[in-house]
């Protein structure tokens, strides 16, 4: 990503003057007009977020959720008119699971309750089980040696409480300055300029917490504790704590994991320091196929120009979420708002030139495995490392390359990518992912969109998500900067991901700009200008 750039910016100036028809001609002011009064006056975006987080739940990969998610999206599609909805293999995935009940309290020294979710994944206690809870560094293979011997039959906290997190603002918005000078845009570039070494040190922790799992269920510990985190009153239960990839019978710990809401957490360290703390716990869990298969949900508008109809503009989001919470600002804000942009065009008989096709994706929590595999089979794929290092980074850190790209049919043919995947906020900006002549396209598009706070295009790639599928095979993979609102206080991969975090006014707002950029990429000009291939 980072030669994309480079190359990005070594074009720049070439590319500024031969500025491309579609460009000069400027957005159709009619259909702007006509789309942002269907979004913005009888819009259901909240509707279609309401039927998937309340009606089917939380979506873990693999999940009975998921395969509930599956079926209500197809039934969505085929409302919507659309052609040939279907589920698209994206190959095995891994162990079907979902918690059926789970629950911990304190028996010494008090009987104090917790907020708790099994990690996903979890073996199950196989009834109630108690034990004396034991509050050790194991974060070294040093801290591992010094614990030989007095782990057997303990509830092990995996680690020191992480320090409480500060006090920030609970619900953010940017105003215009911060979104016109790229304040948000900045962060993102500083977390691309260390990644390279953030993945290494990263690679070597999920080694060492494999490492630390198999000397766990050596030494017979009952079951291990996880912090939920130290955002207060709210528990993060995501796979990162585990390594590796526990959706694998072959790779998840052998022993029960538990989440504990961060304050109960640094409770029970602090109670154990300080004397005998004993933790009473059960989880109960329902498996199924340990190979169980993952999809796409895929359908399309059929393009009408009979010279563009092959070339395809894709809107996606992912469906699959985590187990806590019910995956409603990640992602199924991104959901709703696509099948609301979808639903928007339909209303107005929208005839594109291009087909427009939608992707809900499966499994990107776990690694972008969705929107890797709709590559794989359509565009074209650099064949990725499969090094234990490389296995062991967290999702956004599995990128290193093993060969060169290898086109797939419909890479001449592809447009671009939409992705939306940052919460329910409105849109403000728009990440190009590295192609300043998309940048500039972009800008006469969004001019008209000042008054609905969209102000700023952007150059560069923005955080890891299914778009950077799109942008390392040298494609536009386009994603969208919005107002995070408590995305980062306490949605994010928590048991609070639930449909208060989504605001309706501001999704209404994100379908309808979505439902502009597919209607102008569908029926400009020209196909999407590319950037050469990145690096
Ligand atoms: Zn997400």
């Amino acid at each position: 990503m980072r030669l994309a750039r480079r190359q990005a910016l070594a074009g720049l100036g070439a590319l500024a003057l031969a500025r491309p028809a579609w460009a000069r001609s400027g957005p159709d002011l009619a259909l702007y007009e006509a789309i942002r009064d269907e979004g913005l006056k009888r819009g259901q975006a909240m509707t279609y977020a309401a039927g998937l987080v309340d009606g089917v739940g939380s979506r873990l990969m693999g999940s009975p959720g998921m395969r509930r998610a599956y079926d209500w999206s197809l039934a969505r599609l085929r409302e919507l008119g659309l052609s040939d909805p279907r589920l698209e293999p994206i190959g095995p995935f891994g162990l079907s699971w979902r918690q059926i009940r789970a629950w911990a309290r304190t028996t010494a020294p008090d009987g104090a309750p917790f907020v708790v979710q099994a990690a996903p994944w979890s073996v199950a206690t196989n009834g109630v089980i108690e034990g004396d809870v034991i509050a050790l560094p194991l974060a070294t293979d040093e801290d591992l040696q010094r614990a030989q011997g007095k782990l057997a039959g303990k509830v092990v906290l995996l680690g020191p409480p992480p320090a409480p997190g500060a006090d920030g603002r609970a619900v953010v918005r940017y105003t215009d300055e911060e979104v016109i000078r790229g304040d948000a845009a900045e962060a993102v570039r500083a977390y691309y300029r260390t990644v390279a070494e953030r993945r290494v040190r990263q690679g070597r922790e999920g080694l060492f917490k494999a490492r630390r799992n198999a000397f766990l269920a050596a030494e017979g510990a009952l079951a291990a504790v996880v912090s939920g985190g130290a955002h207060p009153g709210v528990m993060t239960v995501d796979g990162g704590e585990l390594g590796g990839r526990p959706w694998l019978a072959t790779e998840r710990p052998a022993f029960p994991v538990l989440y504990l809401s961060g304050e109960g957490y640094a409770r029970c360290w602090r109670q154990s320091q300080a004397g005998a703390v004993r933790l009473q716990m059960e989880i109960v869990t329902e498996e199924g196929d340990p190979a169980e298969p993952g999809y796409n949900v895929v359908a399309e508008i059929p393009g009408t120009d009979p010279r563009l109809k092959a070339q395809v503009v894709l809107a996606g989001a992912h469906l699959d979420s985590w187990a806590a919470g019910a995956g409603a600002a990640d992602n199924g804000a991104g959901v709703a708002a696509t099948l609301e942009a979808v639903r928007i065009l339909r209303a107005l008989n929208f005839t594109p030139r291009r087909t427009i096709r939608i992707v809900l994706y499966g499994g990107e929590e776990q690694g972008l495995y969705g929107s890797e595999a709709y590559a794989r089979q359509r565009l074209g794929h650099i064949p990725r490392s499969t090094a234990p290092e490389q296995l062991a980074l967290p999702v956004e850190g599995r990128r290193a390359k093993a060969g060169p790209l290898r086109k797939g049919l419909e890479y001449e043919d592809f447009s671009a990518a939409f992705n939306l995947d940052g919460g329910s906020g409105r849109i403000r900006g728009v990440f190009t992912g590295g192609n300043p002549v998309l940048a500039a396209l972009y800008r006469d598009w969004i001019a008209p969109l000042k008054d609905l706070g969209v102000l700023a295009v952007y150059d560069g790639p923005h955080w890891p998500a299914d778009q950077s599928t799109f942008t390392e095979i040298g494609l536009p993979g386009i994603s969208f900067l919005q107002d995070p609102l408590d995305y980062d206080s306490r949605a994010h991969h928590t048991n609070l991901d639930t449909l208060e975090r989504l605001s309706p006014g501001d999704l209404a707002q994100a379908a309808t700009v979505l439902a502009i950029f597919l209607a102008n990429s569908a029926n400009a000009a020209e196909r999407a200008p590319r950037q050469g291939l990145t690096g």
